[in-house]
Order: structure tokens, then C-alpha cells, then sequence
């Protein structure tokens, strides 16, 4: 399946696209906060992902070769994590694409913002310095991307799945 045969999966990529484009305007701005590098993979875990999520990283990926990727020792581990590093990083989710970065969301318990970091970054940075201008804001994502996995899973298969379904990111290679 290509993004050309699948035009449910564009918006997708597009969202994809201007989050890209986000994270690394964040980057900019948090530099010197930030200790992110090849080879750590703190934030690396096995994670589930919307179908529309899926499929499009399903049409870009070459499945063989990736078949033979060693069985990681836990299941909470990712299934794409080899040798420390990310085997599917140019297709990687979107939740991986913001790892590092401070994470604003609405408290599931208040109505308070809370920020989700990595304890090793900001490790000298003054939280109050937090904004809604320089933290990525989750909850605004999450919901463009939850609408365009709404509109996508409406007109797949059938109606296979519900929009509140998601595929373990390690079915990829293990369906
Ligand atoms: S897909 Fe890549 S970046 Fe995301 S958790 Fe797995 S190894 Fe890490």
C-alpha cells in the first residue's frame, strides 16, 4: 500500500510534516537544555498507534528486511530499537518524534497543565520559564491527529476498526 493508493493516509503525512517542522523549532529554542543524542533511548518503549498512524507507516517501510530484526529480551521494549538506535527512524510515530522535548498537556485529574520531560533534560533550566510558546502542546496534536485517524478509519476496510482502536507498533513485522 503507497501514500498514492491510500488517500486517507496524506493528511497524515502532512500532520507529520508540520510536526517536524514544530519539534525542531523547539529544538532550536531549547538547545542548550537538551542532551538528546544518538544512542540514547530512554524514551524508546514499546508503544501501540492509531490505524492510520499504522498503514502509512506500513507503505513506507520495506517489511522484508526488517523481518529478521533481533526479539527483544522484554515487551517493553521496541520492537524497532536495535544496537540502541531507532531501525525505522525516517517513519518513526509522531510520539517519538517529540521525545526530549517538554510536553504540555491537561492533567487527566485537574484541570491543570502538566509537563512531561526527560530527566535528563533541563537539567539547569528554570520551569517557570515553561509557556505555552516553547513547550509542545500534546492535547492540540493529539487531537488533529485523532480526526485524522476518525476520517481515515470511516472509509478502511469496512469499518474494520473504531477510531479509538490502536495496533501494537510491533505488528508491523509480527501479524
Ligand atoms: S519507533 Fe524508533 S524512536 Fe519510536 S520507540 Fe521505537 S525505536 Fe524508539
Amino acid at each position: 500500500m503507497s501514500s498514492a493508493e491510500k488517500p486517507g493516509l496524506v493528511p497524515y503525512y502532512k500532520l507529520r510534516t508540520e510536526i517536524d517542522s514544530f519539534c525542531e523549532s523547539l529544538e532550536k529554542v531549547h538547545k542548550k537544555h537538551l542532551n538528546c543524542k544518538k544512542g540514547c533511548d530512554l524514551c524508546c518503549m514499546a508503544i501501540s498507534v492509531f490505524p492510520v498512524e499504522f498503514y502509512a507507516i506500513k507503505a513506507e517501510l520495506d517489511l522484508e528486511s526488517l523481518s529478521g530484526l533481533p526479539v527483544p529480551k522484554d515487551e517493553v521494549q521496541c520492537r524497532f530499537l536495535v544496537d540502541h538506535s531507532c531501525t525505522i527512524y525516517n517513519s518513526r510515530p509522531v510520539i517519538c518524534r517529540t521525545h526530549g522535548l517538554p510536553l504540555l498537556y491537561m492533567s487527566m485529574e485537574s484541570d491543570e497543565y502538566e509537563l512531561s520531560l526527560c530527566e535528563l533534560n533541563f537539567t539547569e533550566y528554570d520551569f517557570e520559564d515553561f509557556d505555552e510558546e516553547n513547550t509542545y502542546p500534546m492535547d492540540r496534536i493529539n487531537s488533529k491527529l485523532y480526526q485524522i485517524n476518525k476520517n481515515f478509519v470511516a472509509g478502511f476496510e469496512g469499518g474494520k476498526y473504531h477510531e479509538q482502536d490502536r495496533i501494537p507498533l510491533k505488528e508491523l513485522i509480527e501479524r
